[in-house]
């Protein structure tokens, strides 16, 4: 049975983003309200699509909830890479609407109006935003599995994913620690404020989960969001596939006493090599480090203490398990990727845990966003030891605005920052969906659409058609770009 679709044996995966964005005004001489600033973002939404929410050429979904924090979904992709085109596409479509809207309002308010577009998760209020990882997994991974397996990894994967935050006269690695802590003191499951276990998996419910993370850091750096869903992948496809046989992955031994306590620890320690993490089973994880026979592994003995790990440590746990698996599967694994292979993110996985154990966070600041940040910092302390912490919050804000913001692309321009993509795949993927992905169709399908005034709309699974044609397409599968009757049937009724 589980030889039905190639997807489902081996270790295909959809991938998806969703990022909210913060809103502010300045230079208006008077408050300007953020709700109504975002409204008047999607001011061209509303005219074009009659509603706040809608899906786009691309395949995406753009959408404003009551509030202030406008929200893009990328379409599903196959591989990390063209996820993170469809998230800076995301990052290009919110841009132009907030220019239009800091046009209009330059018009009211003179031209000193700026609008500024937050790529982090936390304001200066003290409210924090998301941004969700998807993936897709199936559906014989049990979710304490993913409690036990995955959460420690997603835990610790923020020494180089996290976006690094000033938290009053701190500094942190990752933008809210804080916030996920208290939602997991008031939480009945422990891993639900961090891995959402809502359960909408936008495909065959009897074969697939959609696994919606949402304990990660918005990222700027293009290598972070490529990394984190990538070296996130490979553990799950560990995961799934000793699921799949009934047979023990060694991850096993890796589940944490607290996950909040442990969260906040990883957060707060900028060495990365200080802080302990409580395991469950401590004598767990020391047998299987000896099972596992791997470089890595072994250097992350002597564990310190009797029961607790360093977030280093255990990411070489992961990686040395990861390698372990990819003798016998690296091929099926690359495979399933059209852009990524497995070995490239494994080489990048072991170089940012190399510089980290070397304590070489400086290493790091072209690609890691919190190291990047604190390497600037820390340079604007040495010039002026007197900078206040008020200044350094603007800077870190600064850094995450995508419409006004100079920092980011300072850093870009003067060659200082990665980037994995340029300009015009940007600029490709705002127009064009993931051509191996079920996205591919609804991008068709919005694109003709538009362009003959109908009145469509779409969720994930469904394209519909409003007006006199009360007619829809379903698209269960995810994984599955070829146009059926169904749709073809629609199309031509457009
Ligand atoms: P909301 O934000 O309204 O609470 P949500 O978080 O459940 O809803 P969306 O914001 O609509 O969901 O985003 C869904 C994301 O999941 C998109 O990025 C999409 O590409 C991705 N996705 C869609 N189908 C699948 C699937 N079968 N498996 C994994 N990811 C998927
Ligand atoms: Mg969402
Ligand atoms: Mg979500």
């Amino acid at each position: 049975q589980f030889g039905m679709s190639p997807q489902f044996e081996g270790f295909a995966r959809i991938f998806g983003v969703e990022t909210e964005y913060g809103v502010s005004v300045t230079g208006a001489g008077q408050p300007v309200d953020a709700a109504q600033v975002a409204m008047m973002m999607f001011q061209p939404v509303v005219s074009r699509a009659r509603s706040t929410n809608t899906y786009l050429v691309n395949g995406s979904r753009l959408y404003l909830d009551v509030g202030s924090h406008p929200e893009y979904a990328t379409a599903e992709a196959r591989d990390p890479m063209d996820a993170l085109a469809q998230d800076l596409a995301g990052e290009l479509v919110m841009t132009r609407l907030a220019v239009q809207a800091q046009h209009r309002l330059r018009e009211r308010y003179g031209d000193g109006v700026a609008v500024h577009l937050f790529k982090n998760n936390a304001d200066s209020a003290g409210h924090s935003f998301g941004c969700h990882e998807n993936y897709l997994v199936r559906r014989y991974v049990p979710l304490e599995t993913v409690e036990h397996q995955l959460l420690p990894f997603l835990i610790t994967r923020q020494l180089y994913t996290g976006a690094g935050r000033v938290v009053g006269d701190r500094f942190e690695i990752t933008q809210r620690a804080d916030f996920l802590d208290e939602a997991v003191s008031s939480a009945t499951t422990r891993s639900r404020p961090m891995v959402n276990t809502r359960d909408e998996p936008h495909a065959d419910p009897d074969e697939f989960r959609r696994l919606h993370v949402i304990i990660g850091d918005s990222n700027r750096s293009q290598w972070a969001t490529w990394m984190k869903l990538a070296v996130t992948h490979l553990v799950l496809c560990v995961i799934e596939e000793s699921a799949r046989l009934g047979v023990p992955s060694g991850l096993e031994c890796c589940a944490l006493a607290d996950p909040g306590e442990a969260n906040r620890a990883v957060s707060r320690d900028l060495t990365c090599r200080t802080a302990l993490l409580r395991l469950a089973d401590a004598d767990g994880l020391r047998r299987a480090v000896r099972a596992v026979d791997d470089d890595d592994a072994s250097s992350i003995s002597p564990l310190s203490g009797d029961t607790a790990v360093t977030a280093l440590a255990l990411q070489r746990y992961y990686l040395a398990v990861v390698r372990r698996f990819m003798r016998e599967h690296a091929s099926a694994m690359d495979a399933a990727m059209p852009a990524t292979t497995a070995t490239r993110i494994v080489a990048e996985w072991q170089t940012v845990l190399d510089s980290l154990e070397h304590g070489d966070t400086a290493a790091l600041a072209s690609r890691v966003d919190w190291a990047a940040k604190r390497r600037l910092f820390d340079a604007l302390r040495r010039r002026d030891p007197g900078i206040a912490a008020a200044q350094l919050e603007r800077l870190d804000m600064d850094y995450h605005d995508i419409v006004n913001g100079r920092l980011y692309p300072s850093l870009v321009a003067r060659g200082v920052m990665t980037t994995l993509l340029d300009d015009a795949s940007i600029k490709r993927a705002a127009e064009t969906a993931p051509a191996d992905t079920r996205a591919a169709l609804r991008g068709a399908f919005v694109a003709r659409a538009l362009e003959r005034g109908s009145r469509f709309s779409c969720d994930w699974t469904r394209l519909t058609l409003g007006g006199d044609a009360h007619t829809e397409a379903v698209l269960i599968d995810p994984f599955d770009s070829e146009s059926t009757p169904e749709y073809r049937r629609l199309m031509d009724l457009l």
